[in-house]
């Protein structure tokens, strides 16, 4: 084992802190990565503060990671010392199971090994993610990033990335579909990217009119401001796919009217409950209302290779690790464009 420094929270409503953890020894199918860059996704947030009711402390969050390996166990073949790679929020996972089967590890039927917060099987108690100055990460579970794209803003890709890129590929979004995404931050943002990329017409759906002209930078042909009645009305019945990443519980009904007959709304953000959602604006049009989480790891390389290929990357702000507290507080705010990544040098000094 060794020790490694990292940033973690001792309680919900503890702030982070240096900390030092154990990494394991790496076996023959492991990489060790030295972490170049985090990215704080809104997630580490409920984390930390154990918005889901599951934390374990302390938590170490970060599932952004981005760095090079340092060392590679003896039955890796396809990464070598100084690679370029990312690791997502899944670190391990049964490979058996039927969904594990067809590339769907954040499915398992055994429950995937999350970067922090799920069962350590090496080293018993819990997995602690990439606010630290290294990892070790089973093989099968590493990203090759392009080194044509710039490596910090790739960061985000690793969650905010797939996680908006897998549904718009599962529900087969295409050229000229009119697509809704609801929340610019760190997936809404994505989410307008990768939609844009694909030859959509994109309208941003947001709470905060101040974001409206980076919308547009960012891809979208449109802007409709949610608090808007009258023109949330205008637009009603006229989408063929709404992307939802609103972080918290909130009243689905106005987004609802907005989808075409039968067309589908994906929630990706809040994971608890939400408002009542009245039947009739589902019935009425035949409408659907589903979920997503992240992505398979094959279908993150497509995701990082698809990046690679037309230039996408996130919108930054970096930070030291030191400034963590006071991104947390500025992501919570809606304050952030788009994401913020940690520099991993800063936890040198
Ligand atoms: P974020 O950067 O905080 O962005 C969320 C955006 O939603 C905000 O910028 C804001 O955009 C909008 N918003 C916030 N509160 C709202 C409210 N009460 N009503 C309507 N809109 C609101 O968060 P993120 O990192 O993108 O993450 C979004 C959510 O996805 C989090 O809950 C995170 O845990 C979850 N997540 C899920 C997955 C998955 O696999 N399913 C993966 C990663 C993250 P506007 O100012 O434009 O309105
Ligand atoms: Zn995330």
């Amino acid at each position: 084992m060794s020790k490694v420094k990292a940033y973690g929270a001792q309680a919900s409503d503890a702030n982070l802190e240096a900390l030092n953890i154990e990494r394991r020894e790496i076996t023959a199918d492991d990489v060790k990565i030295e972490i170049d860059y985090c990215g704080v996704c809104h997630s580490d947030i409920h984390q930390v503060r154990n918005d889901w009711k599951n934390s374990k402390y302390p938590v170490v969050p970060g599932h952004e990671i981005i760095g090079r390996v340092t060392q590679v166990g003896k039955n890796v073949s396809n990464f070598k010392e100084g690679d370029l790679v990312g690791v997502g929020c899944m670190v391990d996972s049964c490979q058996e199971c039927d969904s594990c089967k067809e590339d769907l590890e954040q499915f398992c039927e055994n429950g995937a090994t999350l970067t922090y917060n799920s069962k350590d099987e090496h080293l018993g108690g819990h997995t602690f993610g990439g606010y630290a100055e290294q990892i070790v990460v089973d093989k099968e579970f590493v990203l090759k990033v392009p080194e044509n794209i710039d490596a910090k803003a790739a960061a985000p890709l690793l969650c905010a990335g797939i996680t908006t890129y897998s549904p718009l590929r599962h529900w087969n979004v295409k050229k000229g579909d009119k697509v809704g995404v609801i929340g610019l931050g760190g997936l809404g943002h994505m989410g307008v990217k990768f939609a844009h990329a694909i030859g959509a017409h994109v309208v941003m759906i947001t709470t905060s009119p101040s974001k409206s002209e980076d919308a547009k930078k960012l891809g979208a042909d449109e802007v409709l401001i949610s608090k808007n009645e009258e023109d949330m009305k205008k637009q009603a019945g006229s989408f063929d796919f709404l992307l939802n990443t609103v972080p918290v519980g909130h009243d689905m009904n106005p987004y609802i009217a907005l989808l075409k007959r039968d067309a589908t709304m994906v929630l990706v953000g809040a994971i608890e409950p939400l408002d009542p959602v009245h039947g009739g604006g589902l019935i009425g049009g035949r409408k659907r209302i589903a979920g997503s989480v992240i992505g398979g790891i094959k279908e993150t390389q497509e995701m990082l290779d698809f990046c690679g290929e037309h230039n996408i990357v996130s919108d930054i702000e970096m930070i030291d690790m030191q400034n963590i507290n006071e991104a947390f507080d500025r992501v919570v705010k809606s304050d952030v464009k788009y994401r913020f990544v940690i520099d991993m040098k800063s936890l040198k000094n």
